[in-house]
């Protein structure tokens, strides 16, 4: 999955957690990918429609997106979430924690069975990837669901409160869109570069929104 994972970071949004916290925890799991792809230590490859939804085998991915990794990560991010704003509290951190373990959750119905349960078991997953139409809907009603919710728990500081939100989406139903009937890329290195690119771009848009909301509790 890519932009539907923004829907549950945008829903929990509002006083404690901000909506750019959120957009980065939701993509942790991948934030970690990009350079261990890069770095050879986790592997993919492009095979032209591998799915009906995109170009990429991902057949080693152990340390992201197997289920024992992704409870580690959730549980590290938690914690270290906690640690960096005390003011959050333990709850801040148990959100943080449960919205970059849904990255797996959310991956798990998308991909083909490639997370591994556990180190030594099968690899799971649903392979929603290969309905385009379906892939489509799921991760823009996702975003969307999510962005509801958000606009409903905050209220616009003038006329950039609507706008930054209106800008996110348009971004990021943009980048889906391109993901889903663009080409393959070159090559896996600029696949990375260019996923850590679109992460980077949607938190600071979503960063943006904060800036220019406030939540109504
Ligand atoms: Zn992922």
């Amino acid at each position: 999955m890519f932009i539907g994972h923004y829907g549950p970071a945008a829903a929990v949004a509002g006083k404690q957690i901000k909506l750019w916290h959120g957009f980065v925890a939701v993509q942790v799991l991948d934030i970690l990918w990009a350079p261990f792809v890069l770095a050879d230590i986790e592997q993919i490859r492009i095979v032209e429609n591998f799915t009906q939804s995109n170009h990429f085998d991902l057949y080693h991915m152990p340390y992201t997106h197997s289920l024992p990794a992704a409870l580690i990560w959730s549980t590290l991010g938690g914690l270290a979430f906690i640690a960096m704003k005390p003011s959050a509290g333990r709850r801040g951190g148990i959100i943080i924690g449960l919205l970059i373990f849904s990255h797996w959750l959310l991956d798990f119905i998308m991909h083909k069975p490639d997370l591994l349960l556990w180190y030594g078991g099968p690899k799971v997953g649903l392979g929603l990837w290969d309905n385009r139409p379906v892939t489509m809907i799921m991760e823009i009603g996702f975003l969307l669901a999510g962005m509801l919710i958000y606009l409903r728990a905050t209220t616009a500081n003038g006329k950039w409160g609507r706008i930054a939100p209106a800008m996110l989406v348009l971004t990021l139903v943009g980048a889906q869109i391109t993901a889903n009937f663009g080409p393959p890329p070159p090559s896996v290195n600029d696949a990375a570069q260019t996923a850590l690119i679109a992460f980077g771009v949607a938190a600071l848009i979503a960063f943006w929104c904060d800036q220019t909301r406030q939540s109504r509790q």
